[in-house]
């Protein structure tokens, strides 16, 4: 049979390191296939394969197999690497020994080539520049079960280098690394050594060269040129790690285009919303936020001025009648009702009134919603009136008191004439 005499291409020398721009069309042979742990989920080896498995900072191909002589699409969700070989995830089981074709989904794998590329020359003007060794780096913009949804802040990479750089040094980095993609272009090389030069962990060792800019050695799947990064865009904004160490974030190629096209609707938004220039937009907002805090201030101000001036009229019915009430109409909010709550509570303490009957209830007009407060030493003084007022309002829900205390409720939504209604009531019979 074939199957025993075919063996799998090892990592190092897989056909995606030999050649990252085969996208589809490329055919191999089935050498297993077997189920996992997850019963949709069989694990796949290959012959060979161009999707690459993750590595040097690059997530893994997403793609399809496409068995030979049929229009079926397999689809892979992952491809991982197991000691020196690349695994398939699929849904499908295939026969061992089928011929097959295989596809990448190349606009994920381009963005991943862009972003890793990106990264090899971002670090070697950092080396060759500022003297600046890569300590560590990570991918951004790839979504996880924790965080399906990718932010166009997510989209951003990192480096870790030994310090912060200056907004000048920023600037001075992003014009050379578009320099490199744009007029000064270098061509990428990948020299794969012989395998006898096969390291047990990594598998063939190869070294990539960015003209005479870089050689370094790494496994991933790289552009064939520094202008097909498209363009890098570096972030002013860093984060100091371990010490002095500092987080630089960047994004390449067309995750560059997806931001500013973001940013350019956001930025214009804000100039609308605002009736001013770009420039103005952060100064606008801050102008606003302390605008708002004062007027919000002035509100607490009024509401407590309100609540304490109409105390003194409620108290002295409900010392003549036993009962009293209020209605707020027009900004009757939940948080109004209960400042002027707060002050019968102390006034009734201190007055030491023993039986008391109390309706408040407020109408917000913009809403045309509300909340009523029914304050009571006695629990079925509480039910009866709730169920009085809920005869005449019927968007009203709450609770509470059944022993004394606070009834509290919201109204929902006012019907024609259930305010006019309560307030007659309330005045007729409180
Ligand atoms: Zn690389």
């Amino acid at each position: 049979m074939a199957t025993e005499v075919l063996k799998p291409t090892i990592i190092g020398s897989l056909a995606c390191q030999k050649n990252s721009f085969v996208k589809n069309d490329f055919q191999t042979v089935v050498l297993r296939c077997e189920p996992t742990q997850k019963t949709t989920l069989y694990e796949v080896e290959l012959q060979d394969t161009i999707l690459f498995p993750e590595g040097g900072g690059q997530p893994g191909d997403t793609g399809f197999i496409l068995p030979a002589g049929s229009v079926e699409e397999i689809i892979v969700s992952q491809v991982a690497r197991k000691g020196l070989h690349a695994v398939h995830y699929v849904n499908k089981f295939i026969e061992p020994g089928s011929k097959v074709e295989l596809q990448v989904n190349w606009t994920q794998r381009l963005d991943y080539m862009q972003q890793h590329t990106g990264q090899h020359l971002l670090s070697a003007i950092l080396e060759n520049e500022w003297q600046l060794d890569t300590l560590s780096w990570s991918m951004g913009g790839t979504p996880s079960d924790k965080k399906p949804n990718v932010e166009p802040s997510d989209l951003f990479n990192y480096v870790e280098i030994g310090r912060n750089l200056s907004d000048e040094e920023i600037i001075e980095l992003s014009d050379l690394c578009n320099e490199y993609i744009t007029t000064k272009a270098q061509a990428i090389e990948v020299d794969q050594q012989g395998s006898e030069d096969c390291d047990s962990e990594k598998g063939v060792m190869r070294t990539v060269r960015i003209g005479e800019l870089d050689a370094n050695p790494c496994c991933g799947t790289h552009l064939q040129s520094t202008s097909q990064i498209g363009s890098i865009l570096i972030s002013p904004f860093q984060n100091k790690v371990r010490g002095k160490n500092s987080k630089l974030y960047f994004m390449c190629g067309s995750r560059v285009l997806k931001y500013a096209r973001f940013s350019h609707s956001i930025t214009s938004r804000a100039k609308t919303l605002l009736s001013c220039t770009e420039a103005e937009v952060p100064q606008k907002i801050e102008f606003q936020r302390i605008a708002s805090q004062k007027i919000s201030k002035r509100e607490q101000y009024w509401v407590k001025e309100f609540a304490s001036s109409n105390l003194v009229s409620i108290i002295q019915a409900v010392e003549l009648r036993k009962k009293g009430h209020l209605a707020v109409d027009e900004f009757g909010t939940l948080d109004v009702l209960a400042h002027i709550q707060k002050g019968l509570n102390l006034e009734i303490e201190k007055r030491q009134i023993q039986d008391y009957n109390i309706v408040l209830c407020g109408r917000e007009k913009a809403t045309n919603s509300g909340a009523i407060l029914i304050l009571s030493n006695s629990g079925t003084e509480i039910v009866s009136t709730a169920s009085e007022i809920s005869g005449l309002v019927q968007k009203l829900k709450g609770g509470g008191g059944k022993n004394g205390g606070k009834w509290q409720g919201k109204v929902i939504e006012y019907g024609e004439l259930e305010w006019d209604l309560m307030v007659q009531f309330l005045s007729e019979s409180f």
